[in-house]
């Protein structure tokens, strides 16, 4: 099974696929996370990524394209995949479409997390990760249980998005809205479209996914 995690900056997606992933067995291809181990690493497609993801426009499409090709005729993907990221514009979801065909592979579902965007302002500028293990909390809505320590890996050292100012998500949603949004008519037309609140706390939202997906028996029995 595939499927896209669809919505605007930090609506949840890359949470729920980090769930879906380990709950389903799919490979979880975010391109953001995809980007920001390019730019650490200081390859070519780090430093040409780099200062367009600082300004909060999007990197283009060719690039983005030839990233997922490229990811999706990997062996994890065979089971199932999940997009968190991508497509972001009308450019990458035709593309999306030829090599899904070429590939002899489907788009099951596509599943909007709606948020509004005041909130997503609030959700996005207090997230930060563990600098160790990646594991991901919130200044308000998910701290670690123990202050200062990583729930997952016991480490003190914690990271923040360079993208995850103020400023810089102001533009992030801006691009969502202009080059993103406007896919969605699309995969409702197909008929692969799901929207789901964003808001509602993390449990329900993966409750809500699962309910869209089927239980992974139910999965599994179709594999
Ligand atoms: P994300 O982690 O998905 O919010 O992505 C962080 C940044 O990476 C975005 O603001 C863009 O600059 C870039 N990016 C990620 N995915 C894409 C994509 N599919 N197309 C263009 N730019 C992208």
């Amino acid at each position: 099974m595939n499927l896209i995690l669809f919505g605007p900056p930090g609506a949840g997606k890359g949470t729920q696929a980090d769930y879906l992933a380990k709950d389903y067995g799919f490979a979880k291809l975010s391109t953001g996370d995809m980007l920001r181990a390019a730019v650490t690493s200081g390859s070519a497609l780090g430093k040409q990524a780099q200062s367009i993801m600082a300004a909060g426009q999007l990197v283009p499409d060719e690039i983005m394209i030839n990233l997922i090709r490229d990811r999706i005729q990997q062996p994890d993907c065979q089971k199932g995949f999940i997009l968190d990221g991508f497509p972001r514009t009308e450019a990458q979801a035709k593309a999306l479409d030829d090599m899904l065909k070429s590939e002899k592979k489907a788009l099951n579902h596509v599943i909007e997390l709606k948020v509004d965007d005041q909130q997503l302002v609030e959700r996005i500028v207090g997230r930060y990760s563990c600098a160790k293990c990646g594991a991901g909390y919130h200044d308000t809505f998910k701290k670690p249980h123990a202050a200062g320590v990583c729930d997952e890996c016991g480490s003190a050292t914690f990271s923040r998005r360079e993208d995850d100012k103020a400023e810089t998500v102001t533009k992030r949603l801006e691009a969502y809205h202009r080059q993103t949004a406007p896919l969605l008519p699309y995969y409702m037309k197909v008929g692969v479209l799901t929207t789901i609140d964003g808001l509602a706390d993390i449990d329900e939202v993966t409750r809500q996914i699962e309910k869209v997906l089927g239980t992974k028996e139910k999965i599994a029995a179709q594999h």
